[in-house]
């Protein structure tokens, strides 16, 4: 019964797509990109537990970089570290998505990059002004197992 729901979930990333998987921005723990890598701010990196952390500009829906938890190694919070001399340093490319990309498609993509987190776009053309891109969240190789796994 196990693998029938395994195989169920791994037949569904056909028809699911990222938006039925992500995590909603709302949700997300991120750092303003005029941080400072103070003992505050890092302590509540490391309680977040996340790996990856989207850094925002101004709002949150405008995410600018990805701070991984492994560049703060060498990172003392005594010297209270502009987190943008990180970001600037390592400049991790950030992957985007758009929201109706499929589940089964996502995964090859996360197969092949190096990137195993993607932040999802979408157009939003619901207002009378121009569609304009939003953000809705960010999805991650695990978000894509669990639909796998997780599948009644
Ligand atoms: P890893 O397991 O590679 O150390 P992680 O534990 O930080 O990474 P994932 O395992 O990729 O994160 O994802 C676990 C869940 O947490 C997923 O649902 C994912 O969408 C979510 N997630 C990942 N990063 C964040 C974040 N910065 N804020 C909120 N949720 C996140
Ligand atoms: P993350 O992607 O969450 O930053 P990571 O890149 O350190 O973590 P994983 O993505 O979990 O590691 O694993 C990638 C591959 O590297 C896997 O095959 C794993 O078994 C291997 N691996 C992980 N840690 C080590 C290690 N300390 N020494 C050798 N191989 C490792």
């Amino acid at each position: 019964k196990e693998e029938l729901n395994i195989i169920q979930g791994a037949l569904e990333l056909r028809t699911k797509t990222v938006e039925d998987a992500l995590t909603p921005l709302n949700d997300c723990f991120m750092l303003m990109s005029d941080a400072v890598l103070d003992f505050n701010t890092m302590s509540e990196i490391m309680q977040s537990g996340y790996t990856r952390i989207p850094v925002y500009e101004n709002e949150r829906s405008n995410i600018v970089d990805i701070l991984f938890v492994k560049d703060l190694a060498f990172v003392d919070p005594d010297d209270c570290t502009p987190l943008k001399t990180i970001t600037q340093f390592y400049k991790h490319p950030m992957h985007c998505v758009f929201n109706d990309t499929r589940l089964d498609a996502m995964l090859e993509e996360f197969k092949k990059g190096k990137s195993h987190l993607a932040i999802v776009q979408r157009v939003n053309s619901e207002g009378e002004g121009d569609p304009f891109y939003e953000v809705m969240g960010i999805i991650t190789l695990e978000d894509v197992i669990e639909e796998i796994i997780k599948s009644e």
